[in-house]
């Protein structure tokens, strides 16, 4: 049963005020706290700012909740939704209404105990499925481009850039266990650290937002040829995030301004040349010829053209616009819709990315949330920083307790 909620303003990685909630029942207090994105989609659920969406929670979600079971997560999270009433949680804040639903399914967890993985396995598959849980592939995001390499955040840059138009270059480690996994993620990322001082010099090299380094380089190949001196044998993703590089109906990149076809060729010529596993937003969240032609091709991942939003897979599948998509829960803004993606997605055999965002907290949700529901990889940045070390290492115990 809720008693209570409190919710208070914390600083994210980024040093951005953001929630933290803590829910108290019964059986003790559970606490949540909700990240934020540099380059969001155009079609996520809108986040408030932080004194407004807390005087939400004060004023209007606590009252509304107190004494409900904290197991009625869906029905908590359909209340929440229609306190609100306008389809993309503009009224209550995404993130207001996502801290309260991840407390709640905390709560939930203990109050049927379970460990948060279990409950989210037994919330997401009926008994009748057929399912085992398993370990998401980590994508660590080593080289660090597009938003995440600008001083977009004005006055919480560390004065890292480049002219990268990719955001992200990950490395897919596929060892036996998660643990392994960690430990080539994390020595690829000491050896490329090397790398780039003996080419660049100590100096030149800062990290990221999501903690991976940003070399000062401009080209895609540039960035991959120096990740390839870092492997051995892992594979490559890409987030290439191309809603930022879109303009006037043109991708800027790599010193061009380039149409549909050109950038179709530049990835297929990438694919051929690079151990690429998955590219993800490869063209604009509004480009579905792009992502049609892509699509037919290569492991192709959704995040600002599916915003964790039933709807828009459910577009994107009619489309065949990709055959994978990052779940975001704060794209959503509630546990039981990110549930609801997952399984529609998994419904259409794509493959699940569960992922974090770059302005990150603590909260280590999306660990359990990938064990959960079964999915094929997660990304939560480079083993670097405790903001992303908190979900890996969280992955490391869950895999003990499965073993
Ligand atoms: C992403 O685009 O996949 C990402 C994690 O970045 P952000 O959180 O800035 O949207
Ligand atoms: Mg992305």
């Amino acid at each position: 049963m809720i008693r209570k909620i409190q919710v208070r303003e914390i600083l994210d990685s980024q040093r951005q005020p953001t929630l933290e909630v803590g829910l108290e029942t019964d059986d003790g207090l559970f606490q949540a706290s909700v990240p934020s994105g540099a380059s969001k989609g155009k079609y996520e659920a809108k986040a408030l700012g932080v004194g407004k969406a807390i005087k939400n929670i004060n004023e209007i979600i606590g009252p509304k909740l107190k004494n409900r079971d904290v197991i009625e997560q869906k029905e908590i999270d359909q209340l929440m939704n229609d306190l609100d009433g306008t389809g993309d949680k503009s009224k209550l804040g995404a993130n207001a209404i996502l801290a309260v639903s991840m407390a709640v399914a905390r709560a939930g967890a203990v109050a049927k105990n379970l460990p948060l993985y279990q409950y989210i396995f037994y919330s997401t598959f009926s008994t009748a499925v057929e399912k085992v849980l398993q370990m998401p592939r980590p994508c660590f995001n080593i080289i660090n481009g597009g938003a995440h390499a600008h001083p977009v955040r004005g006055l919480v840059s560390n004065g890292a850039s480049n002219d990268l138009a990719i955001q992200e270059f990950m490395v897919i480690p596929q060892m036996e266990s998660f643990e392994e996994n960690l430990r080539v993620g994390e020595k690829v990322y000491h050896y490329l650290k090397e790398i780039l001082e003996k080419t660049f010099g100590k100096s030149g090299i800062k990290l990221g937002d999501e903690a991976g380094f940003v070399p000062p380089i401009s080209r895609t190949k540039e960035a991959l040829d120096l990740l390839m001196k870092a492997i051995s044998s892992a594979d490559i993703g890409l987030d290439c995030a191309a809603s930022q590089f879109f303009k006037d109906g043109k991708y800027n990149l790599d010193g061009k301004e380039q149409g549909r076809e050109e950038l179709l060729n530049f990835y297929q010529d990438l694919t051929k040349n690079y151990p690429i596993l998955f590219i993800e937003d490869p063209f604009a969240q509004d480009d579905w010829e792009g992502w049609k032609k892509i699509s037919s091709k290569l492991l192709v991942v959704g995040d600002d053209l599916t915003v964790t939003n039933p709807k828009r897979i459910k577009m994107a599948q009619e489309k065949k616009a990709c055959n994978g998509l990052i779940i975001k829960p704060n794209q959503i803004g509630t546990i039981t819709e990110t549930l609801e993606a997952i399984k529609l997605a998994q419904s259409f055999n794509w493959k699940i990315v569960v992922s974090h965002r770059s302005g990150e907290t603590n909260d280590d949700f999306i660990a359990d949330l990938a064990v959960g529901v079964g999915a094929d990889f997660i990304k939560a940045g480079a083993p670097a920083t405790p903001e992303r070390m908190a979900k890996y290492n969280r992955l490391l115990q869950i895999e003990k307790e499965l073993s």
